[in-house]
């Protein structure tokens, strides 16, 4: 690690985070390393316009060329195991395999190898913090540690560890300890705590990625008994709780029960809207969706020979699709409060590709590039409760940004190549990121059609579909 000192970055325009205020231009940002109480070290000590900062001696100068300086990234919706990389765990029994193989010691290593890998290229691509939504074993809370400690430089990390998931229900093979009854949820919610979780997730309808029949994604699996239990045992310990959700029955529960944020999402109608933003049973007092709208058009853009998912897990997908983007638009339209995050971790969706996610939100939101860059960063901060530490460039605030060629309100293209990353205030000269070859393969697979995107699955013949799906 090396000696900390205290720094001064100048000739830079500062985009400080928050919506309507105006770029401070010939800017200049202190910030203080070098402190007797290390608890406070890598925190903005003062940012404005360069005549109106004085540089105390020894702070070493960062000259940045007139570029640009906006909040780190906050990726509100990732897996920290996963690179984006498909697998072969189709099945239930491949999945328990894995899970089995990663607990074993050799396991235990890889898969930490894996995270830590999976945190510094989120890093590299400006994320500066990473809400990682559930990994198998809780392996990310030790990789959480690392970076606390300082054995490591890497992103923020904020940590469900294990999962919470009914017999049989989404993610239950794989990372999640498993509940059948409220007892057993509030019993669940005590373990993830135990383990050092931040927050918990729960998955309350089923999902895509494991789905066996058609409709599967979004059945309601966990009760709202269970879910209240949960949400009742998390808050009382003063952690959030966030859910996996498919439908709109699936919503209603999930904002009955108290949830804080509903991930992925589904149809919203006037009540639903009203019940996000007036939640008594939430620890905010609202709740907010965090839609993920990455991995969905990129496991329905792509060939299933792309996604390894099954004709059945495709289906699903493209169902659940429809339904992610409507819940974004109209949660948008209602005043909802939305989070960015883009499921990283799962199929052909890298840690560095966060950026893609605000193109999105612009792109269906009908927002302009600040706004979803104000949903990435201090909106983000004040869904997942961080705002007094991260999500803008203000003095007091850690020193977590990046440093851009240009103006991103302009392009937000420029995000895919951060010139600097600043981290808890560690410089990061030249980021670069570990590409994921599969993820180019299955965008340049999409390219040889002429941008033409294959979305027939091969065999979808006759699945077997619920008997009652939930739609
Ligand atoms: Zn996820």
């Amino acid at each position: 690690m090396p000696v900390r000192q205290n720094l001064a970055f100048v000739n830079c325009n500062v985009i400080d985070g928050d919506i309507d205020s105006e770029v401070i231009q010939d800017a200049v940002i202190l910030v203080r390393n070098r402190v007797e109480d290390e608890g406070k070290a890598g925190r903005i000590e003062a940012v404005a316009g360069k005549e109106d900062v004085e540089i105390p001696p020894g702070y070493r100068v960062i000259d940045l060329e007139g570029k640009y300086v906006m909040p780190g990234l906050i990726n509100a919706h990732a897996h920290l195991i996963g690179s984006g990389k498909p697998r072969n765990t189709r099945t239930p029994a491949a999945r328990r395999r894995l899970a089995e193989f990663l607990g074993t010691r050799v396991g235990r290593a890889i898969a930490l190898k894996w995270i830590r890998q999976n945190a510094r290229n989120a890093l590299h691509a400006g994320v500066t913090t990473v809400r990682t939504v559930g990994d198998p074993h809780a392996y990310s809370i030790p990789i959480r540690r690392e970076v606390e400690d300082g054995r490591m430089i890497g992103p923020r990390i904020l940590a469900a560890g294990k999962i919470i998931a009914s017999s049989g229900g989404h993610g239950a093979d794989f990372l999640a300890y498993v509940a059948d009854s409220p007892w057993e949820a509030r019993k669940a919610v005590r373990k993830a705590i135990q383990d050092g979780a931040d927050f918990i997730k729960i998955a309350s309808t089923g999902g895509v990625s494991d789905s066996e029949r058609i409709g599967e994604a979004g059945r309601p699996e966990m009760t709202l008994e269970e879910i209240s239990a949960a949400c009742d045992e998390a808050h009382r310990a003063g952690l959030k709780v966030a859910s996996h959700v498919h439908s709109t029955f699936g919503v209603r529960e999930a904002l009955l029960g108290g949830v804080d944020t509903v991930e992925h999402g589904a149809d919203l109608n006037d009540d639903l809207i009203r019940l996000f933003k007036n939640n008594p049973r939430s620890l905010m007092g609202y709740s907010a969706l965090v839609p993920t709208l990455s991995v969905i058009i990129n496991v329905t853009d792509h060939d299933t020979r792309y996604t390894r998912f099954t004709p059945v897990q495709y289906e699903n997908g493209t169902i659940i699709r429809d339904r992610m983007i409507n819940a974004f638009r109209k949660g948008l339209e209602g005043g909802v409060k939305i989070g960015v995050g883009n499921d990283a971790g799962v199929v052909l969706t890298p840690h560095y590709d966060v950026w893609k996610e605000l193109l999105h939100f612009v792109e269906y939101g009908n927002m302009t590039p600040r706004q979803a860059i104000f949903h990435a960063t201090k909106c983000n901060a004040e869904i997942l409760g961080i705002d007094n530490v991260t999500g803008t460039i203000k003095a007091g605030k850690s020193a977590d940004f990046v440093v851009l060629e240009e103006d991103p309100t302009e392009n937000l293209a420029l995000l895919s190549k951060p010139s600097m990353v600043v981290v808890f205030g560690h410089v990061i000269e030249n980021p670069t990121v570990r590409r994921v070859r599969e993820v180019d393969a299955a965008s340049h697979g999409e390219s040889k059609s002429m941008g033409c995107v294959n979305r027939s699955p091969s065999g979808v013949t006759h699945p077997p579909r619920m008997k009652n799906p939930v739609l």
